[in-house]
């Protein structure tokens, strides 16, 4: 998992969303695959750290392997999203570690539970391990949300920010929510947010996806205070 981390640490520096992952050959110490979260540098919300180090080790062979995935173990600094659970089932993986859930998309028990599902035939379950270097993997995500507050911060130009909003229960950070916040130019906080919601595979449905553009929650606002005054 120190190699996970290392991973995750890579992203971090690459202004990345800070996720990694290596597979290890079960029962030995050898390294099939590892992969960072490439999500911004490749313009691709499916570039996560599992598919990055699967995609990478595939092409390094030509396309072949992807039967050597099957006796390998994953160590993930974050829950697997779903997408990534339902390739690791179709390679048969055979176990899972990782440290932070992902308690938006997590497909190891937190939204869903692929690694226990046969729906399909081409699925097949794997056991997982949570909880591995946990702290470790948030702390990565608390330097990643904090740096990009300070950036936000700074550009005063800048129309639109990350903006942490830790969940906690008691005093641990169980969680953390995406939000943006605009500062007045409405095209762009709409380019961002849509670049945002695309990420993170979000749907004008989704309570997390910001629907209205500043000047139209001013209109609201405003229609309200008149409609009081009637
Ligand atoms: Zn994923």
């Amino acid at each position: 998992m120190r190699l996970a981390l290392a991973q995750g640490a890579e992203a971090l520096d690459k202004g990345e969303i800070p996720v990694g992952c290596i597979f290890v050959k079960s029962g030995t110490e050898e390294v099939l695959a590892r992969g960072a979260n490439k999500t911004n540098e490749l313009r691709s919300g499916c570039s996560h750290a599992e598919m990055v180090a699967i995609n990478d080790y595939l092409e390094s062979r030509g396309g072949n392997g992807s039967e050597e995935f099957s006796h390998c173990e994953l160590f993930v600094t974050c829950e697997p999203c779903i997408m990534c659970a339902a390739a690791l089932s179709m390679l048969g993986i055979q176990k899972v570690f990782f440290g932070c859930h992902n308690e938006r998309f997590g497909g190891n028990g937190s939204i869903l539970s692929i690694h226990q599902d046969s729906l399909l035939a081409c699925q097949r379950p794997y056991a997982v391990t949570t909880g591995l270097l946990k702290d470790e993997a948030i702390s990565l995500f608390q330097r990643f949300y904090s740096l990009e507050n300070r950036r936000g911060k700074r550009k005063t130009n800048t129309t639109c920010a990350w903006k942490e909003n830790k969940v906690s229960k008691g005093s641990k950070l169980t969680e953390i929510k995406f939000v943006t916040r605009s500062r007045g130019n409405t095209k762009a906080y709409k380019q961002r947010n849509k670049k945002i919601s695309d990420m993170l595979h979000l749907t004008k449905k989704s309570p997390y996806f910001h629907a209205a553009p500043p000047e139209k929650r001013k209109k609201r606002k405003k229609d309200d205070e008149a409609s009081k005054d009637d």
